[in-house]
């Protein structure tokens, strides 16, 4: 449930949580935002010039101050080539509710609908939105403030410091949390706050802030002016990690997702990237004909569940911006059907609905062709993934690499050397195909041997996973269900191949340790039994049709979640994974790529610290 706004008679908002207002008024709230938060922090001109800017809000409420921000930044000339904004909020408000507190601003109407478009599902924890071709990142903490702030990560340049007054909200005004809030400053951070209460001052002060009186905001005479000056060394970045770099060149080997994520990503903020792939773009397991995307459901919505679903965001939103509805992808929802229908969902999980809803006991009521199954005696348990759909990955590297302007050197990485500070890649014959400061391996199955002329290696754990799969043209009659569907074996009914044509596709095996490429009759065989066990009709309607096999490696880690980031800076600085997705690639990727870039860079993480920590590559790596 989204926190209800009332709407006073002159058109303020107010909170009746905490019984106060969101402005004193309603042209207060723009003129707060332009003079105390903004030029509080000496905005547009500290950050003129630079690669990257980063603010911190405390307290989102009706995003205003984060408009007017990315509004100042679209019409500076000169403004830095990446924004990012964090901010904390417990209660976040309804999408409808933040595009009534705008509709008096017409300049920033456009700005609004965009951020009202991406404000849903945002349950407890970290969301990344991402604005302007992801150089405007805004990074939602959901929950209590100082909690929240504490899970957070990276530096910040601004701080604006709003919120209730402290007699209505004192958990936003602690001591405590004015600390956590330091802590994530570099010395000589600009705070703003329209704050004037004495606790506040002296909370400020003893968090290492020189304040100044200036000139306030009407009705405000005054406001305060901080600026991080701590009489003793600022310890940034408490959590393990490499130190901030410059962009410089990044060899990325493999063109798959994972590396057109990589190349994509890294594009953005500055670095030259060499990207050597040994086929051709997306021929791995990226050049599976279709792919399904939804998040992943468990009793205790674990790492996996929360990884899935905040990548399952950031591909949607990559989708939608870079790709052709209906032609590349579609986000027609998916249903996932459960043979286990003995309490494995988290049954109280709050506000599930937002991502996935219990479909009814049976799938009856919904669609004739989704009740084969269920009429025949069989019991599921279906969910409904509101959020979900198909794509062609292939068309999603192809679009990443496009964007990033890069294109893929067609050569196999034999082995890997170090030499003065530097990544090379050699062939088979020892000759250099490339060198960068940065080698990322986005090369799956490849990724392990690759290592390994290093002299590092990943512990026991990863797995090839053959998959075959099936797809043919939809003929008129095919009994076929309205939306995707899986659970045991999967159908996507009805998408557009690369020629144009309308296709199903089902499958798909999974055959451990196996690493041949050619289609196997049994497989096929398999495939079509467990269809025929998930929507009895459709496989009998597609038995005997004209069907295309494919086959691909998926390659996974034993706790099923993804290789991501440094592998160990002492001893291999600057090797980095993107790897082992398994069977969730569209989903775990671009996310991946962010969080690779967020490390690089020391910007916010697009997720919680411990979800980051629990997908690092370095975790698998033997301590020595
Ligand atoms: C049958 C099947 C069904 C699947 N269904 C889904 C699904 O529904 N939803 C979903 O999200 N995911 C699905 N997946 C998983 C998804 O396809 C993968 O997770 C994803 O494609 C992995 O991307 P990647 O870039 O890591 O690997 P890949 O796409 O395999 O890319 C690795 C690239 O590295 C290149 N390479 C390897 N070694 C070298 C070298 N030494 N030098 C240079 N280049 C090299 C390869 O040629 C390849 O292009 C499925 C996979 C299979 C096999």
């Amino acid at each position: 449930m989204a926190e209800p706004v009332v709407w006073l008679d002159d058109g303020t908002p107010a909170s009746p949580h905490f019984k106060d207002c969101y402005r004193s008024s309603v042209q207060q709230g723009r003129l707060q935002a332009e003079q105390v938060f903004l030029a509080g922090c000496g905005l547009p001109a500290a950050w003129q010039g630079q690669p990257q800017w980063r603010i911190l809000e405390n307290g989102f409420g009706l995003g205003l101050n984060f408009l007017v921000s990315w509004q100042c930044w679209r019409t500076d000339p000169q403004r830095p080539t990446l924004l990012h904004y964090a901010a904390t909020e417990a209660y976040p408000v309804s999408a409808s509710e933040l595009l009534h507190a705008c509709r008096v601003y017409n300049d920033l109407l456009p700005l609004a609908l965009e951020l009202a478009r991406q404000f849903e599902g945002l349950l407890p924890g970290v969301h990344r939105l991402a604005f302007d071709g992801g150089r405007v990142l805004l990074t939602l903490l959901i929950g209590p403030a100082e909690r929240m702030l504490r899970t957070l990560d990276g530096s910040f340049d601004s701080v604006y410091l709003d919120g209730f007054a402290p007699d209505r909200n004192p958990q936003m005004w602690e001591p405590a949390l004015l600390q956590t809030i330091a802590r994530r400053c570099r010395r000589g951070t600009q705070l703003a706050t329209p704050m004037l209460a004495q606790g506040v001052i002296d909370g400020l002060r003893q968090s290492g802030f020189e304040l100044h009186k200036a000139d306030g905001a009407a009705p405000k005479a005054d406001q305060f002016i901080a600026s991080y000056q701590p009489a003793w060394q600022p310890r940034l970045s408490p959590r393990s990690r490499p130190a901030a770099r410059a962009p410089g060149s990044a060899l990325v080997i493999g063109a798959g997702l994972a590396g057109a994520a990589v190349a994509a990503s890294l594009t953005r903020r500055g670095w030259q990237i060499s990207l050597l792939e040994a086929e051709r773009p997306s021929a791995g397991a990226s050049g599976l004909p279709v792919g399904l995307l939804s998040a992943h459901v468990s009793p205790d919505d674990g790492l996996l569940s929360r990884w899935s679903r905040a990548g399952l965001r950031i591909t949607l939103a990559q989708a939608e911006r870079l790709l052709e509805a209906q032609n590349h992808y579609s986000a027609c929802g998916v249903l996932q059907r459960r043979f286990d229908a003995t309490g494995a969902l988290p049954r109280d999980w709050p506000k599930a609905g937002q991502y996935w809803s219990r479909a009814a006991g049976t799938v009856a009521g919904l669609e004739p062709t989704l009740s084969q199954g269920a009429s025949d005696g069989a019991t599921f348990e279906s969910i409904w993934h509101a959020r979900g759909g198909w794509i062609r990955p292939s068309a999603l590297v192809s679009a990443w690499l496009s964007e990033a302007g890069v294109c893929a050197q067609t050569a196999k990485v034999d082995r890997l050397l170090r030499q003065d500070g530097q990544w090379l890649a050699l062939d088979a014959t020892g000759a250099e195909l490339a060198r960068g400061d940065l080698v990322v391996l986005a090369n799956a199955t490849d990724c392990a041997r690759l290592l390994a002329t290093v002299g590092a290696h990943i512990e026991a754990g990863g797995q090839i996973l053959r998959g075959q799969v099936c797809w043919g043209e939809v003929q008129p009659g095919d009994l076929l269900p309205p939306v995707p569907v899986n659970g045991h074996g999967h159908l996507v009914p009805s998408f557009r191949n690369e020629n144009g044509h309308t296709c199903w596709q089902f499958g798909a095996s999974f055959d451990r340790d196996q690493t041949d490429l050619q289609p196997r009759p049994q497989s096929h065989a398999d495939n079509l039994s467990k269809l025929a066990q998930l929507l009895p009709h459709t496989a009998q309607s597609l038995t005997g049709r004209q069907a295309q096999p494919w086959v691909g490696l998926r390659y996974a880690y034993k706790d099923h979640l993804p290789l991501i980031g440094p592998l160990d800076e002492s001893r291999w600085p600057g090797l980095w994974l993107s790897t082992a997705y398994g069977s969730r690639g569209l989903a775990g990727t671009s996310l991946a790529a962010e969080l690779i870039a967020a490390w690089l860079h020391e910007e916010p993480l697009p997720v919680e610290g411990r979800l980051a920590l629990a997908v690092s590559a370095g975790r698998q790596i033997p301590r020595s």
